[in-house]
């Protein structure tokens, strides 16, 4: 990010410099280091270099008004430029003197060194032969034609023309280049030129706007002649030196700076034009002024919106990753703190993720070390998963497991990807089995009061007939009779003993036949005083069907149907128990009028510790252990109850192989 933020300052700083160097380079014609640090103030050497070199000659043309020329009412060499020369002599602190000539008499003294300095365009073949000096004012070349003259509307027109020009001038360089096929007729000045085109000898003349036009208005020429709309160039003017002179030039353009940064050459112009707008382009360096500082401001501002709208877009990148981030955190959190085994298994059976129990569970750092300790386990699990079957429980590390498989579904495409759910669930059946015991035991103490009763009763029977036998003389009528009452009561007691037994037999898994119909007469019986209570009648419709099941598990589910059922009645209760067969096979229906229950009761039935009853009656285990008895003999069980009418177990049996 840092890195970023400093490529793109250094890109803006580039480009500010580029535009704003563009911008000194147009206004001041140096460069932005040159404007700033060089300084353009003459040194001493430079003085020295001067006093040495005594007066600088300048050598140009005599007839180019308003530029130069020789006027010859004063007898004196004027002209704009030859203002600036002076002003430039000026700030070098030195002479310049002036020798007015034909053009070219004075470009030939320039190249052989009798002059020093002379003003023009710049051009390739003029850099051959001279130095030259940084740009002192702009002008354009223009064409000059009869005012009739419809012709010749831009240079290319000048085809075939018969064209005038003075000896020597830079426009003929700049045409010979541009059109071919034009005729020339060259002239020592200007002036020679114009008379040619009066005389209609040539059919324009071409030259610098400010000498055409001059002499168009001293001669008061507007009315017959035009400058045609195009100008052929617009150019810079130097101050051009001979090849040797660079020292010169050096110290020139110091002077031609600092003029540059005064408004003298405006001063001059107003002198010479009335009117202080700049020869040439002066126009067009406003405007390329304007264009440049705002192209660049617009530039600038462009990128920084670019550069801002970059930061606020990573800042919310960045914020938004966060909150990923953390979400993921999270959800890993969650997953880690679940306390059963979580592991993602790709569609080719690796596995991609897990949590923590996992490893802490199989004691592993990683995946490949589940596949090398427990190759048995990962089969297993693979094969569990290629059966397509939902859940198993399976022994793992000495501990019982459930193992459960989801199918894990993208965009409602089946994968064969999936997460496995692996839950430690020994201590659960531990405590299901403590918990089946518990129940039993409460059961069996139950039992064990109403048994009691039942015992002193034939016990009381025993003591009392042997109490007359012992009396003597006893008759053969009374001792007969008391021993078949003994008998009796013996044997009735016996029979409640076996079958105390018989129910708190440890928990028998077997499965057998039972013979439907004697097997709940035989519960009832058994357990008649305790379902009865004294206050409900019973009433047993019994088909003869017999079912291969587990006997321990369905004495266990009725009887605690029934004791429900009795419970929930008064004195005038009936309870019915119907057996009989249907489509689905065997049904035990257990019907009571007891008090029924209500929706909020009916919802958490067989919740293990739910009861209504008071502490010390009810454990709420009951239908827990009915409904988990019945899941182990595949039985189903469905109930329908109404408030105050009564309430219908519904049992369905099938034979177990
Ligand atoms: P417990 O009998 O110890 O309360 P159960 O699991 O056997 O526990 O029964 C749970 C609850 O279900 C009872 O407390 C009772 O409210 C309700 N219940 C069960 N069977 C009946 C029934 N036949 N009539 C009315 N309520 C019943
Ligand atoms: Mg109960």
């Amino acid at each position: 990010m840092k890195r970023k933020i400093a490529l793109i300052s250094l890109l803006f700083m580039t480009i500010l410099f580029i535009l704003s160097n563009g911008f000194f380079e147009t206004i001041y014609h140096v460069n932005l280091f040159d404007y700033f640090f060089n300084s353009n103030e003459l040194t001493e050497e430079d003085r020295e270099y001067l006093r040495e070199y005594g007066p600088i000659i300048y050598a140009s043309d005599n007839n180019s008004p308003p530029l130069r020329y020789y006027d010859q009412a004063n007898q004196q060499y004027r002209g704009l430029v030859i203002d600036y020369l002076q002003a430039l002599a000026l700030e070098l602190e030195t002479e310049i003197l002036f020798e007015p000539m034909v053009w070219e008499d004075a470009l030939k003294t320039l190249e052989n060194g009798d002059s020093d300095i002379c003003d023009m365009y710049p051009s390739k073949e003029r850099e051959r032969i001279y130095l030259f000096s940084d740009p002192i004012y702009y002008q354009r070349g223009i064409i000059l034609v009869p005012k009739d003259d419809n012709s010749i509307q831009s240079m290319t027109d000048l085809k075939g023309k018969t064209v005038g020009i003075q000896t020597g001038d830079y426009v003929y360089e700049f045409l010979k280049n541009a059109v071919d096929g034009i005729n020339y007729s060259f002239d020592q000045d200007y002036e020679e030129n114009l008379n040619k085109l009066l005389e209609g000898k040539v059919d324009a003349i071409v030259g610098d706007e400010p000498v055409i036009s001059y002499f168009l208005d001293l001669y008061e020429l507007s009315d017959d002649y035009k400058i045609v709309d195009q100008p052929l160039y617009e150019l810079p003017s130097v101050l051009s030196l001979n090849k040797n002179n660079k020292r010169l030039q050096g110290i020139i353009n110091k002077g031609v700076f600092n003029l540059n940064q005064t408004d003298i050459m405006a001063k001059i112009q107003q002198k010479w034009f009335g009117i202080s707008t700049p020869i040439g382009s002066t126009e067009r360096v406003t405007k390329i002024t304007i264009y440049v500082v705002a192209g660049s401001f617009g530039a600038a501002l462009i990128f920084l919106l670019i550069f801002l709208w970059n930061i606020e877009l990573k800042k919310a990148v960045d914020v938004q990753t966060k909150a990923l981030q953390e979400n993921q955190n999270n959800l890993q959190m969650i997953i880690d703190g679940i306390n059963q085994m979580i592991v993602v298994m790709s569609d080719d059976y690796h596995i991609i993720s897990a949590n923590k129990l996992f490893f802490k569970f199989f004691e592993i750092e990683d995946y490949d070390a589940f596949y090398n300790s427990y190759p048995v386990v990962y089969e297993n699990i693979l094969k569990l998963i290629k059966d397509d079957l939902s859940n198993r429980d399976m022994i793992l590390k000495g501990r019982t497991c459930q193992v459960s498989v989801f199918r894990i579904h993208y965009d409602n495409q089946a994968d064969r990807s999936c997460l496995l759910v692996i839950e430690d669930i020994t201590d659960k059946k531990v405590n299901e089995a403590r918990m089946l015991q518990e129940n039993k035991m409460a059961a069996v103490g139950q039992l064990a009061t109403g048994i009691a009763h039942e015992i002193r009763n034939p016990l009381g029977l025993i003591r009392n007939y042997a109490y007359l036998m012992k009396k003597r003389p006893v008759s053969e009528k009374v001792l007969e009779q008391s021993i078949a009452v003994i008998e009796n009561s013996v044997d009735k007691a016996s029979t409640i003993i076996d079958n105390l037994l018989n129910f708190s037999r440890i928990t028998d898994e077997t499965v057998v036949d039972v013979n439907l119909k004697p097997f709940i007469e035989d519960l009832m019986t058994l357990n008649d005083k305790q379902f009865n209570r004294g206050k409900v009648r019973y009433k047993l419709v019994l088909e003869n069907l017999e079912l291969r099941t587990m006997e321990e598990s369905l004495k266990h589910i009725l009887i605690n149907i029934i004791n429900n059922a009795v419970d929930a009645m008064t004195s005038k209760g009936q309870l019915t128990i119907w057996l009989h067969k249907n489509e689905k096979g065997i049904c035990i229906h257990i019907i009571d009028n007891g008090t029924g229950m209500r929706r909020e009761t009916l919802e958490r039935l067989y919740d293990p510790f739910f009861t209504t009853k008071p502490v010390g009656q009810g454990t709420g285990l009951g239908l827990y252990i009915a409904f988990n008895e019945l899941e182990k003999i595949q039985g189903k069980i469905s109930v329908l109850s109404k408030v105050n009418k009564g309430t219908t177990f519904k049992i369905q049996l099938n034979d177990l192989n």
